[in-house]
C-alpha cells in the first residue's frame, strides 16, 4: 500500500523473489518521491545527533547497484549511478563557520573529508560564485534520478507480473487468513500487506504501539542551466540556510530544498523566494536560466528522525516509513526488510 519509492522498491523485490505482488496507489510516486533530488550521500546528509543513520546510510549505494543489476537483467536498463561526491561551500564567514562546524560532526562520524582550493581545482568549482574559493569535498556521495528509478522499477514489476491499482485504500484489516485491503472498488485479500504510505501515516483499521510520521514539506526547482553533472554536487550554507544543486548531464539541475513543518501542499511565494535567492547568490549563472517545473512533497519523519520496518499488531501487517531526508538513499535497504518480512525467495 503506497507506491512511493519506499513501496515501489519493496514491490519490486517481492516480485523478483516470486511473490504476486498487488500495488495500490491512486498517484503513484507523486508524494514526497517526486520531489525528491535523488541524493544517494550518506557523507552530505550527516547532522548532529543522526550518527544510526549515517551508518545504515552507508550502506546505501552498494544496495541500489545491486537493485540496478537486477533491474537491468531484467529489462535490458539499469539504473545510472553517479559518485561523484559533494562540495560544502559557505556562502560567508558565518556560513563558513558552518561548514567547519559540519566537518566536525562528520570527522566524528569517521566520514572522510578534504579541503579543495578553487585554484587547485577550477572545473570543480565552475558556476559557484567567484567569492566562494574553497570547500570540503565528500568523497563517496552520489546522486540517482529518482523520475527515472520509477519508470524502471514501474516497467520491471510490470514484467513480473506485480499489478499497479491506482485506487486509495480506504482501510485495512487482518486475521488467521491473510489481510484484507478495502478501497472504494471492492476488496482484496492478501497473505501479507505494507504500508509504505510516507507522511499519509497508517490507514483505518491498523495501529501501531511504537511511531508516528509527521510531514516536513520541501520544495525543489528544477532547471535548465549548468551541467556540472561530472563535478560534485553542491552543498551550501547560505546565511544559515542551506541550499543544495544537483547537476544531470545536458544542464538538467535540481535546486532545493526548503524544509517547513507543514502539511499543507502548497508552495508559499517566501518559501520559493529564499530557496531561488540562494540558488543564485552560489550559482549566480543561473539568473537567465529557464524554470523548468517546481515540486513539492512531504517528508515522513519520525520523532528520532530514524526510519522503521515495524510489523503492526495488525496481523499480517508492517509498516515502512519515517524516511524522511533520505528516502530515495534508502528504499532498496526498506525493501530488505520488507523481503524478510513476507519470507525468504520462491
Ligand atoms: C524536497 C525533497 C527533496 C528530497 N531529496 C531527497 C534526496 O535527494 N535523497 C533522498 O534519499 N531522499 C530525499 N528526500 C526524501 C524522500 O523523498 C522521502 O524520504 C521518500 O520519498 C519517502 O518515500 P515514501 O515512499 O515513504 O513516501 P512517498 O514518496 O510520499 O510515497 C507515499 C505514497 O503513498 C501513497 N498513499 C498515501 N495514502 C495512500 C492510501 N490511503 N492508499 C494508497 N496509497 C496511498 C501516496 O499517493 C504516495 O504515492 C526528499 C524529500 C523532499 C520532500
Amino acid at each position: 500500500m503506497g507506491g512511493g519509492i519506499i513501496g515501489l522498491v519493496s514491490a519490486f523485490r517481492l516480485a523478483q523473489c516470486g511473490h504476486e505482488v498487488t500495488l495500490f496507489d491512486p498517484d503513484p510516486a507523486k508524494g514526497a518521491t517526486w520531489a525528491a533530488a535523488g541524493m544517494v550521500a550518506p557523507g552530505a546528509e550527516i547532522a548532529p545527533g543522526e550518527q544510526a543513520n549515517y551508518q545504515l546510510e552507508l550502506g546505501a549505494l552498494q544496495a541500489w547497484r545491486e537493485v540496478s543489476s537486477m533491474i537491468e537483467s531484467l529489462i535490458g536498463e539499469g539504473l545510472t549511478i553517479e559518485a561523484t561526491g559533494t562540495l560544502f561551500v559557505g556562502w560567508d564567514a558565518s556560513d563558513q563557520r558552518l561548514v567547519d562546524r559540519y566537518a566536525l560532526v562528520a570527522n566524528d562520524f569517521g566520514a572522510v573529508l578534504r579541503v579543495v582550493m578553487r585554484h587547485d581545482n577550477e572545473a570543480m568549482f565552475e558556476g559557484i560564485t567567484p567569492r566562494i574559493n574553497e570547500g570540503l569535498l565528500v568523497e563517496g556521495d552520489a546522486w540517482i534520478n529518482p523520475d527515472q528509478i520509477v519508470r524502471l522499477i514501474l516497467a520491471s514489476l510490470e514484467k513480473l507480473g506485480g499489478r499497479v491499482i491506482a485506487e486509495e485504500v480506504l482501510s485495512v484489516s487482518g486475521g488467521p487468513d491473510g489481510v484484507q485491503v478495502r478501497t472504494a472498488n471492492g476488496d482484496f485479500h492478501a497473505d501479507k500487506g505494507i504500508v509504505a504510505t510516507g507522511a499519509s501515516g497508517l490507514p483505518d483499521g491498523a495501529t501501531s504501539l511504537v511511531h508516528q510520521v509527521r510531514p516536513v514539506r520541501g520544495v525543489t526547482v528544477r532547471v535548465q542551466g549548468l551541467d556540472r553533472s561530472r563535478q560534485p554536487a553542491v552543498r551550501a550554507f547560505v546565511r544559515g540556510r542551506a541550499f543544495y544543486l544537483v547537476s544531470r548531464p545536458g544542464g538538467y539541475c535540481v535546486l532545493g530544498a526548503t524544509a517547513e513543518e507543514k502539511a499543507e501542499p502548497i508552495i508559499e511565494v517566501g518559501e520559493l523566494q529564499r530557496l531561488l535567492r540562494d540558488a543564485l547568490d552560489v550559482v549566480p549563472e543561473l539568473e537567465t536560466a529557464p524554470v523548468l517545473e517546481t515540486r513539492i512533497g512531504l517528508r515522513p519523519a519520525t520523532a528520532d528522525l530514524e526510519p522503521f520496518f515495524e510489523v503492526l499488531p495488525t496481523p499480517g501487517w508492517a509498516w515502512s516509513s519515517g524516511h524522511y531526508r533520505h528516502g530515495v538513499m534508502l528504499a532498496p535497504i526498506a525493501a530488505s526488510h520488507a523481503v524478510e518480512f513476507v519470507g525468504v525467495e520462491k
